[in-house]
């Protein structure tokens, strides 16, 4: 295999995926990189809500379908990290700790990861009540009792779904109201399994060889509440440390893009997740990736 290629994407989440496919079929010589497995944030989705316009409705599914379309469509698959990204010749040098590729255009799709709590007892208790993922593990948790942290889409839209399988969900929110879209608002006030504590942060998560309890702060103190399962899902941070540092950021550590979603390293575009700007949902970030997608092959052809 040639280590030299038109254009490289970094990440195969549904913006990687999208721009890939488009490039190879457009007869531009494309790899797409992936540091775990295909499909990113929405890989362990059973029903995506909103689901993306003409596609599977499971995230697996529609990952899926897409890699294949991108097999077909002539796409070389590295199954690789990328840890360093340089200007070099006019185009791009991509490293990754087995290898060292050329591209003449580089797309960061890397996305996002879930935040961590960072409080006592999450590492600890990682795969022993902590989970991030509600569809996986939510069936070992037949009617018990968890808790979800986080006030956004994702985590109404978790608690949702957990109470398909435990007897009781605890919503634990910092603030005194959501920040979520209303149907999924109403959704949680529908659900007499979902009880709500605003105003809650957990301060530890407490057990012995599983997770068995957390301990919350509220305005009138601490208090400890009996749970099997802890889920946080209180907000995204992006996956841009390979980045170079003369590519700017938000405050939140988001790549920024001209309109165009060009970062200030010509030739360098961010799509996705990772970019400052894209919408929250996977229809925007497949939107990103056609637009980068046309460009870069408007400036190859
Ligand atoms: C719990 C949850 C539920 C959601 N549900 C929905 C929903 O129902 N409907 C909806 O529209 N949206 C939903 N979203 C939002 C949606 O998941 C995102 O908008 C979308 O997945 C972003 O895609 P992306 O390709 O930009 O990033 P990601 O999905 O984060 O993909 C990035 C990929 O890049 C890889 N990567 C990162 N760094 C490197 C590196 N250095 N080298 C190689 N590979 C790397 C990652 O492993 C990952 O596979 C949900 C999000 C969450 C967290």
């Amino acid at each position: 295999m040639s280590n030299s290629f038109d254009v490289i994407i970094i990440g195969e989440g549904v913006a990687g995926l999208t721009a890939a496919g488009l490039l190879a079929q457009k007869g531009l010589s494309t790899a797409s990189f992936e540091q775990q497995l295909f499909g990113g944030l929405v890989l362990n989705v059973n029903e995506l809500d909103p689901a993306p316009a003409g596609g599977e409705a499971g995230g697996a599914a529609f990952a899926s379908e897409m890699t294949g379309a991108n097999a077909d469509a002539g796409v070389t698959s590295i199954p690789e990290e990328v840890t360093a990204l340089a200007a070099a010749d006019g185009g791009f040098t991509v490293t990754t700790a087995a290898n060292r590729y050329h591209a003449r255009q580089v797309i960061v799709a890397s996305g996002a990861k879930l935040k961590t709590l960072g409080v006592p007892g999450e590492v600890e208790f990682e795969g022993r009540g902590v989970s991030k993922c509600a569809d996986c593990d939510g069936p070992m948790f037949q009617n018990e009792t968890v808790a979800v942290v986080g006030g956004g889409d994702s985590a109404l839209q978790e608690a949702n779904v957990l109470t398909h399988y435990c007897g009781k969900v605890l919503l634990i929110h910092r603030g005194s109201a959501f920040r979520a879209q209303p149907r999924f608002v109403e959704q949680v006030k529908a659900n007499p399994k979902i009880e709500v504590r605003f105003g809650s942060s957990v301060e530890a998560i407490l057990g012995g060889q599983v997770v068995e309890k957390i301990r919350i702060k509220t305005a009138a103190g601490s208090e400890e509440l009996a749970v099997a399962g802890v889920f946080a899902y209180i907000g995204l941070e992006p996956n841009a440390a390979f980045v170079p540092d003369s590519v700017k950021r938000d405050a939140t550590g988001r790549l920024l893009t001209a309109d165009t979603l060009e970062t200030a390293l010509p030739g360098l575009w961010a799509v996705g997740a990772v970019r400052s700007g894209c919408g929250g949902s996977l229809d925007d970030a497949m939107a990103d990736a056609r637009r980068a997608a046309e460009a870069v092959a408007a400036r190859l052809q």
